[in-house]
């Protein structure tokens, strides 16, 4: 168990800049997930850490250890692959003994490894299957615990639930969170999905083409993200183009679609903006320190235990998100509509790629 540091990660494949500059910090036994779209540069991060691909330039350190050209056997950094990667003609006990079989271990520390690690993972009784005799859950556990047997300083997990149906997502998400908090492990994680990283991690790093844009608890990336991309990514919210029109110390005035809203704080240079507002904090009935606009609604979708009325302001759509079916019955397509949002709830944020 070990803190890592990835100082200016710099990496290219010919034309392609993969990383252009990553640095972060992983605290020891933390969940630290890399989050990002396809192609942001999450498994090329994760590969460098185990030592399956060198950087161009830049350092990671294991502790105080600098291992950025240490051999993958040295550093003890195990890779689990989205596929799993487990040899089909091996069974379970193989499978999961093979590191400790490299290591030339003694026959009753491979016995005792191996059915701590399977016991672990919630395979006891498994040790004599085949890959082909699992279920891809159980496929996964395996893999799981044929990285943990080795006892590894790191544990790398490069999207090992997307192989999965979605109940088994869940049931495995929970899975790893239980067995890192058990052993106290350090773990990176490297997910697509916004909603698996908001659940399984302690940190999320977002990552956007090769950089890293912010770094925090689920509930700072959520709530207050600090770039456009940062914002968008993290699921269904409004991000409506605006602009300043008017400054008054860390307040201003925006305006989009001939509507202003007046007292957000803003203190970056650029006027050309985006504001950010979260569907549940869109209410529909006046609230204090509220900004309020006035359009059409669009649509009402029912999502069972939530309610989304889409209103249209120019050309402009914004979700409101309810969860109160008192709230909306009144409403119908084509009515008018106000939404109110506290100022507090507000995120004025200068629009990228300007
Ligand atoms: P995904 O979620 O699709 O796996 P990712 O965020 O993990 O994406 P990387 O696989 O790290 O992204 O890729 C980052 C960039 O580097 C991409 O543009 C990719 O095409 C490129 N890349 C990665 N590996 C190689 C390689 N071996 N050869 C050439 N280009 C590569």
């Amino acid at each position: 168990m070990v803190e890592v540091r990835i100082e200016n990660l710099v990496k290219t494949f010919g034309e392609t800049v993969a990383l252009r500059g990553v640095n972060l910090h992983i605290k020891h036994g933390e969940l630290f997930t890399l989050l990002g779209p396809s192609g942001c540069g999450k498994s090329t991060t994760l590969r460098a850490i185990a030592g399956l691909d060198y950087p161009d330039s830049g350092h990671i350190y294991f502790g105080d250890e600098d291992v950025t050209y240490q051999h993958p056997s040295k550093r003890g950094a195990v890779l689990v692959f989205q596929n799993y990667a487990l040899w089909p003609h091996m069974t379970v006990f193989d499978n999961v003994a093979y590191g400790l079989k490299l290591r030339k271990a003694p026959k009753e520390e491979i016995e005792k490894k191996v059915k701590w690690a399977l016991e672990l993972v919630k395979l006891k009784g498994f040790e004599d299957r085949y890959p082909t005799q699992l279920s891809g859950g159980q496929q996964q556990r395996v893999a799981i615990a044929r990285a943990l047997v080795v006892e590894p300083r790191v544990l790398l997990l490069d999207e090992p639930l997307s192989n999965l149906d979605a109940k088994l997502r869940l049931e495995m998400r929970s899975e790893i969170r239980r067995i890192q908090r058990e052993l106290g492990i350090t773990v990176i994680y490297v997910t697509h999905d916004q909603e698996e990283a908001m659940a399984i991690s302690d940190r999320i790093a977002v990552m956007n083409v090769g950089t890293v844009e912010q770094v925090g608890t689920p509930k700072e990336i959520y709530e207050t993200p600090r770039t456009e991309f940062v914002a968008s990514f993290m699921g269904k919210t409004n991000v409506i183009p605006a602009r300043v029109v008017e400054r008054d110390g860390d307040k201003v005035r925006v305006e989009f679609e001939g509507i202003t809203l007046d007292g957000l704080r803003y203190t970056e240079k650029s006027d050309n903006v985006v504001i950010v507002i979260r569907p549940e904090r869109i209410k529909l009935k006046p609230v204090e320190n509220a900004v309020s606009f006035t359009g059409t609604v669009d649509l009402i979708e029912y999502y069972g235990f939530f309610i989304e009325v889409v209103g249209l302001f120019g050309d402009t759509r914004i979700i409101a998100r309810t969860i109160s079916d008192r709230e909306v019955s009144h409403l119908k397509p084509l009515q008018e509509v106000t939404f109110y949002v506290d100022r507090d709830d507000i995120i004025v944020l200068p629009r990228q790629g300007l």
